[in-house]
């Protein structure tokens, strides 16, 4: 379902339920809630709710769009079991691609096989330009014919090794810079991304990519304004940016790493430019380091609404206080405790076992907290993830952090603050307001009961029908 020019067509939701009244219509015109009411009059399209909540749309307010669409158009060689199983995967990527097109593939490891080389990767594909990314990062193995694209006959820098008779191995060593200047920015089909966050109930994406300049920022508006990704965008950026039509621009994104911070006069001078550009800024904390001294740089500068914490996934007692009176808002992932717990536990220090992904302790303390799936580190799934907020569970079944659970009202609600205020008041669905919706095949009562992916039964971005699940509920012309 494309979008067209100019505002969606007029559409009625007939027998939904909206903040806990069942049996009312919604329509939607223009892009908004036009009216609520039981038996509304109108002409046009109608979708039957039978009696299923209507609530605002979901906001994943923590993704990477680009890599997640990238990471899915890749074969996943991570739990590849052997160069037969490498090939096997690699071979059926080839059948499904015309000859001649890219295949990318990630997570290579050799195990106690030899590296991989040209060669080898021929027989393989023999067909198309082949590049596997190994699992360190460090290195990418090409084909001949991937290696003769980036090539293209020219003298090569030193990161393409070379074999004893002269000639490249296929291998290249910390190349990524040259490579990506070699190969050229293709994007990946993001359609399929987009039809899956829809599916989800997803509406709106901030992407927190700190690498997102002038061009990948168009190629996500492209892609917005032609459907392909329905979902409204936000986009911060570690640099100026000028946001491209029917984008809007979110905070500065700050990457801290523990293992080189910034000296602190300059990451306060960052935040001092992220205010001359009018923006907030968003601080990637993944350790309790790394978050003190965010802090401390938001105390020197002044944080302002809007300012974020990312990830804040290890979070001290004494910092919980000091993080509301700033008035930060934290965005965390609830996902990683279901999808990481366990790696966490045996990894992290006992005494951290409570600051792991805190929830309950920073709302409780005031704090604005939003939630995100961090995809394609986490999964996009946001139903997954509000499951794990209530549970606390890893996927072994351990508790991390119990006295963080979230009641399910509390973990949907972590999905349902605007863009500019994550964490902060819930957006309703009300006469007037934008009609990003979604649609549930049950009531509210009972959905949170559940919180299953399978309960979003359609999807809209702009009164637009983006995703319907059952084929019996067609659009009435
Ligand atoms: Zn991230």
């Amino acid at each position: 379902m494309r979008p067209t020019e100019g505002a969606a067509a007029a559409l009625i939701l007939r027998d939904v339920e909206v903040a806990g009244r069942g049996g009312l219509d919604v329509r939607i015109e223009g892009g908004r809630v036009a009216a609520i009411g039981p038996r509304l009059a109108g002409r046009g399209a109608e979708l039957d709710g039978r009696g299923g909540a209507l609530i605002p749309g979901l906001i994943d307010h923590h993704i990477h769009i680009l890599a997640t669409a990238a990471r899915a158009d890749s074969v996943a060689l991570e739990t590849a079991r052997g160069l037969a199983d490498v090939a096997a995967r690699i071979g059926a990527a080839a059948a499904r691609r015309p000859a001649g097109a890219w295949i990318r593939a990630v997570g290579y490891h050799e195990g106690a096989e030899p590296l991989l080389d040209a060669m080898a990767l021929d027989r393989m594909a023999p067909r198309h330009p082949l590049r596997v990314q190994h699992r360190s990062g460090s290195l990418w193995i090409l084909n001949s014919r991937a290696l003769g694209a980036v090539l293209r006959g020219e003298p090569a820098p030193a990161c393409v090794e070379r074999g004893d008779d002269g000639r490249p191995t296929g291998r290249i060593w910390r190349g990524d810079a040259w490579l990506g200047e070699r190969l050229g920015r293709t994007p990946p089909p993001l359609a399929p991304l987009g039809a899956r966050l829809a599916a989800y109930g997803v509406t709106g994406l901030t992407d927190t990519s700190a690498n997102t300049d002038a061009e990948a920022a168009a190629i996500l508006a492209a892609a917005h304004a032609n459907g392909d990704l329905p979902q409204r965008l936000m986009l911060m950026s570690g640099g100026d940016l000028e946001p491209p039509p029917g984008v809007r621009l979110g905070p500065v994104k700050v990457l801290l790493d523990e293992a080189r911070l910034p000296d602190l006069d300059a990451l306060v001078a960052r935040i001092a430019e992220a205010r001359d550009w009018g923006r907030g800024v968003a601080m990637h904390c993944a350790t309790a380091t790394e978050l003190a001294f965010a802090l401390a740089a938001f105390e020197a500068a002044g944080a302002r609404p809007g300012d974020r914490i990312e990830h804040g996934s290890v979070i001290a007692p004494e910092a919980v206080p000091q993080i509301a009176r700033l008035g930060l808002t934290v965005v965390t992932q609830p996902g990683f405790v279901a999808e990481r717990g366990d790696r966490y536990l045996a990894e992290v220090p006992v005494g951290d076992h409570d600051n792991l992904y805190r929830l309950a302790s920073l709302k409780r303390a005031g704090v604005r907290l939003a939630a995100s799936s961090d995809a394609p580190y986490g999964e996009p799934d946001p139903w997954t993830a509000m499951r794990a907020a209530v549970s606390r569970r890893t996927a072994s079944g351990a508790a991390v952090g119990e006295g963080e659970t979230l009641a399910p009202a509390a973990a949907l609600s972590l999905y349902l603050g605007g863009f500019a205020r994550p964490g902060g008041r819930r957006r309703r669905v009300a006469v007037g307001a934008r009609a990003d919706l979604c649609l549930l095949s049950v009531p509210r009562a009972e959905a949170l009961r559940m919180l299953d992916t399978e309960l979003v039964a359609a999807t809209l971005v702009d009164g637009r029908v983006v995703f319907e699940r059952a084929a019996g509920r067609a659009v009435a012309a």
